[in-house]
């Protein structure tokens, strides 16, 4: 943000619910901006993206209250990019595709506030491209039309807008226009369309859970209403309904829902690898890491490494904090160059590795018991280990290293905290989901911290995933036992846990 400096508003279209539809252009956007305003569900996987310190305005529906008004929305924009901020206007689909992009653009046009637009994946072609059923095709739809079905409420626009409609040869998209399906068909019959006319509803498109029902002008309507299709759908008409060019290379986890819980540097890299293999992935309680590196205790740590033998790093973000913090002290790797290290498993070696250090030991089962094991090996008498790590960290390593006489400062570095940015409700998210996955010990604490005395009953009818078996002796202890149990302490170990048991329970295979 730059005081007394005009900032800027990009309009970015955020695609029709995959995340993976955002375009670069856009994603380089919310990358640097200052303020994010949305209001798509889908979108909330990209709030993610934005660095720290981010606004994150939502200006949607919210129960028991109303939308934002579209005037109040024109003027937060105006607002914040007066402040100086680079505001990224986050709209579902494309912005001028039924978006309202056109009201906002034109407030900040008059208010003179540079803007810019990023064009996005239309559900009205996503939806149905991902359902199979293309927009347009040799000899059979050689135009598309897309409309909206709620501006179709009077009587009199509704049959001029049919006699029209009626009439062309292409493909008819209708999006927003699900609670007047009946209006629609009718419409169009009523103006002489044959009832043998292919038609498809798709609710969801691309999403996880969509859901595409094909029939005619005939029996639409009646197929609907049977299968329960909710909003938000698109409803087409035209000959290229009755085409089906669904895709043939089934993804792993194709159709399983995951609800993810974590800090968000783990479930960041695990929603993006889970989401590459086709799952649908939701936050349902997101953690932050509240660092501590530049506090007292830290410093004298930092003053004094010359006199430490072995490092011990518990997790990859200790091995990110302690080495941030090593830098703001004005030090470098040098002030390192005698020290052994020890790392509690594969995730965190391999963080360790981005620094230019290889490990000294990382024991064969992730477990700080076999950390500590290997430790009372590996430590010679007289040589003082260091283990900065989190606030609330097992007990267990200081409890081994204790009875093996091995000298030992456990430091502070940073504390995991709860943060407010989840998704969803947990048991609504947790009653859809398939999989439920838990990065840490802390998670699991603050998991049932936040449901409370219902903690077992939600996990009920999920499979629990633990990162490893630390993790799963942590929710043990509040008295459930972990379905799957990741073999590798990485985001990637996980979804391939996530993997393998999806396959085992004969969901989808790969091609
Ligand atoms: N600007 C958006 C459309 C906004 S109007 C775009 O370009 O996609 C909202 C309507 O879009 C919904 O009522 C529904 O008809 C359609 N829609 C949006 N996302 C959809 C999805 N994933 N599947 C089916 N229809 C969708």
């Amino acid at each position: 943000m730059m005081e007394g400096k005009i900032g800027m508003v990009s309009l970015v279209g955020a695609g029709p619910g995959d995340p993976g539809f955002m375009t670069v252009k856009g994603l380089k956007r919310l990358r640097s901006c200052d303020a994010v305003v949305y209001d798509h569900l889908a979108a909330e996987i990209f709030l993610e993206e934005v660095k720290e310190g981010c606004l994150k305005l939502y200006v949607g529906k919210q129960s028991g209250r109303h939308y934002k008004k579209q005037e109040e929305i024109n003027g937060l924009l105006t607002e914040l990019a007066k402040e100086g901020r680079r505001v990224v206007r986050l709209k579902g689909g494309d912005p001028f595709v039924f978006g309202r992009g056109g009201e906002e653009v034109t407030a900040l046009f008059r208010e003179g506030i540079p803007f810019e637009v990023i064009p996005g994946v239309t559900s009205a072609v996503a939806a149905l491209e991902t359902a199979g059923i293309p927009v347009t095709h040799r000899a059979v739809s050689r135009s598309f039309h897309v409309m909206t079905g709620h501006t179709m409420e009077e009587e009199d626009t509704l049959s001029l807008n049919f006699g029209e409609l009626a009439k062309l040869s292409g493909t008819l998209v209708f999006l927003m226009g699900l609670g007047r399906l009946s209006l629609i068909i009718n419409g169009l019959l009523e103006h002489g369309m044959s009832e043998a006319t292919p038609g498809a509803v798709v609710e969801n498109g691309t999403l996880p859970g969509q859901q595409v029902v094909r029939g005619t002008l005939k029996n639409l309507k009646e197929l609907v209403e049977a299968k329960g299709i909710q909003t938000p759908a698109v409803i087409v008409v035209g000959e290229t309904a009755a085409l089906d060019f669904s895709s043939t290379a089934l993804l792993p986890l194709k159709g399983a829902r995951v609800a993810v819980t974590g800090t968000g540097f783990l479930t960041r890299k695990l929603r993006k690898r889970l989401q590459e293999d086709g799952a649908f992935t939701e936050c349902v309680l997101s953690m932050e890491i509240k660092t501590r590196r530049g506090g007292q205790e830290m410093k004298t740590v930092y003053e004094g490494l010359k006199d430490y033998d072995w490092i011990v790093f518990t997790s990859a973000n200790g091995v990110r904090e302690f080495f941030s913090g090593l830098m703001e002290q004005g030090l470098d790797l040098r002030s390192l160059g005698h020290v052994c290290f020890a790392t509690v498993g594969a995730g965190t070696a391999k963080e360790l590795g981005r620094y230019g250090f290889h490990t000294d030991y990382t024991p064969r089962e992730f477990c700080v018991c076999s950390l500590a094991d290997g430790l009372k090996e590996m430590v010679k008498e007289g040589e003082r280990v260091l283990i900065p790590r989190s606030a609330g960290g097992s007990r267990e390593l200081n409890e081994k290293l204790n009875e093996a006489g091995i000298w030992y400062d456990d430091v502070i570095l940073y504390q995991v905290v709860r943060t407010s940015a989840a998704e969803g409700e947990l048991p609504e998210s947790l009653g859809k989901a398939d999989y439920v996955t838990f990065g840490s010990g802390t998670c699991v604490d603050a998991f049932f911290e936040e449901a409370g005395e219902k903690g077992l009953k939600l996990l009920e009818s999920v499979r629990v995933v633990c990162i490893g078996s630390i993790t799963a002796g942590r929710l043990l202890k509040h008295g459930r036992k972990a379905d799957v149990t990741a073999e590798t302490f990485t985001a990637d170990g996980l979804a391939k846990a996530i993997c393998s048991d999806w396959k085992g329970r004969g969901r989808e295979t790969v091609v």
